[in-house]
């Protein structure tokens, strides 16, 4: 009885030693079965994490991270993630996980080391992309689909699209939302191909805010009452009052989130709020912040305008989504308190736009027209700006993801787009404090930092469309030091 206890908490490594002298300390006792309870919980929680040794007979537990031997790349020149320029024809040694070293004269490796060597000819060698609004559960998943199809039907779409956004050159994204806990964590072992992936779990919204899911016919849901497809699914938590939001914030830190996303305004893809609607009470959005500062990180807010911005800057939040409806001075209020902006460049899209309910086409033409602006308040008051797309029930502009960031080019030079994608975001990334899931440094290529590279056919820094079209241009794709994709092997 004790062993199957234990197994449906998820774990069972007890030895049968044990068992046998709480046993005995436990017929001692009245109230057996409440303390019988207690124990197998609290035993148990010390080896959560490790439940593949549960797996059956036959199947090697997975490796705990995945990282390569040793590559070193000759002859390349270096877009560190920072500098406009490129760097000298350079060789850049890679060992385990990290950059090693970076030398302008050659690194001589032993014959007979199991050193893989690349010969770069010249060609660029670039942080990979990172980007910061990303989905990875629903980008390129219908809608419809996610609040009917069966849940290991939604998650198998998503393995599949993780590897598509890998071999797109993304070597990390932050995940606004949806339950991609899974699905970090078989990538993360290696069982399946994909970026890093910073999770935020559930998106946190109002009753009627952007992340209410639910059919009209669900309403309305008496306190306690059934949760909907999407919140069983993980991909959206409802909650109305600062305790439940404090509640849900802490269960998404308990799943892993590296941050955590509300819903502080109206939204494209939803239905039933205005796009002007502010969402959550100052109170509500600080009980979220509470929580992710007590984590150690820090929370992200759905915004687009300036009232629900100004709200969720006042509640303590650290990074503003979107926020393409924004006035001057809130985006300089945004620079002033050194506020990230997470912003998108969403301009009109005639694929994307004709996938849109008639009510999601006339608030996308606001935000669309919003976007110039934006843009231009963002550089004029030097906001910290990070580089996302959003993409979002659409396999074919999920494809286009690297096309979302040449298009910067409207506002911005190649390099300072290509710095926003990567060391830019990587500082993003670290926001997350001692909970970051990849310690380390992202985006950049320097000494000590995380190896995750890309081997481009020329130059991103003289032709930014080179980002677009990922299978032809990028040669190599590594990721923490392991070579995804090498089209240069004869
Ligand atoms: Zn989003």
């Amino acid at each position: 009885m004790n062993r199957t206890a234990c197994a449906i908490t998820g774990a069972c490594c007890i030895r049968i030693s044990l068992w046998t002298s709480i046993g005995r300390a436990v017929k001692r006792m009245r109230h057996s079965s409440l303390l019988l309870a207690a124990l197998s919980a609290g035993l148990c929680q010390a080896s959560l994490g490790q439940d593949y040794i549960l797996e059956a007979p036959g199947s090697a537990p997975p490796a705990a991270s995945v990282s390569g031997g040793a590559t070193l790349f000759q002859n390349v020149r270096i877009f560190d993630g920072k500098s406009a320029t490129l760097s000298a024809p350079s060789n850049v040694l890679v060992r385990g996980s990290t950059i090693e070293r970076i030398s302008a004269s050659p690194i001589t490796v032993d014959a007979n080391s199991d050193v893989r060597v690349i010969a770069g000819n010249g060609r660029v060698l670039m942080p990979g992309l990172i980007d910061a609004h990303w989905h990875s559960f629903m980008a390129a998943t219908a809608m419809p689909l996610l609040t009917t199809a069966n849940p290991s039907y939604l998650h198998i779409l998503a393995t599949r699209q993780a590897e598509a956004t890998l071999m797109r050159g993304f070597t990390t994204v932050r995940d606004l939302g949806g339950p991609v806990f899974g699905l970090k964590r078989a990538i993360d072992e290696g069982a399946i191909k994909g970026p890093r992936i910073y999770p935020s779990g559930a998106m946190i919204s109002q009753t009627s805010g952007h992340g209410d899911f639910r059919f009209p016919f669900e309403l309305p849901r008496a306190t306690g009452g059934p949760l909907s497809q999407s919140e069983t699914l993980g991909a959206a938590a409802i909650a109305d009052s600062p305790d439940e939001v404090r509640v849900r914030a802490r269960e998404q830190l308990r799943l892993g989130a590296s941050q955590i996303k509300l819903m502080g305004g109206g939204g494209v893809s939803s239905q039933y709020n205005p796009i002007e609607s502010t969402q959550f009470t100052e109170a509500e959005i600080h009980a979220a912040v509470e929580a992710a500062e007590n984590w150690g990180t820090y929370v992200a807010v759905h915004a687009y305008t300036p009232r629900a911005i100004r709200q969720a800057v006042a509640a303590g939040v650290k990074c503003i989504e979107h926020g393409q409806l924004i006035d001057e001075p809130t985006a300089k209020l945004l620079a002033e308190k050194g506020i990230w902006w997470s912003l998108q460049p969403l301009t009109y899209d005639a694929e994307v736009f004709a996938r849109m309910t008639p009510v999601s086409q006339r608030k996308a033409m606001e935000v669309f027209a919003g976007t110039e602006n934006a843009y231009k308040l963002a550089k004029k008051y030097n906001v910290k700006t990070a580089f996302g797309t959003d993409i979002l029930f659409n396999a074919g502009a999920s494809a286009r993801q690297g096309a979302y960031l040449a298009q910067m080019v409207r506002w911005y030079t190649p390099a300072e787009a290509l710095k926003m994608a990567t060391a830019d975001n990587g500082e993003l990334m670290a926001l997350s404090g001692f909970i970051n899931p990849y310690p380390g440094k992202l985006g950049v290529v320097e000494v000590g930092a995380l190896a995750d590279l890309l081997l481009v056919d020329g130059s991103p820094l003289e032709n930014i469309r080179l980002v677009e079209d990922p299978d032809k241009n990028f040669l190599i794709i590594m990721k923490n030091g392991v070579i995804y994709k090498n089209t240069l092997r004869p």
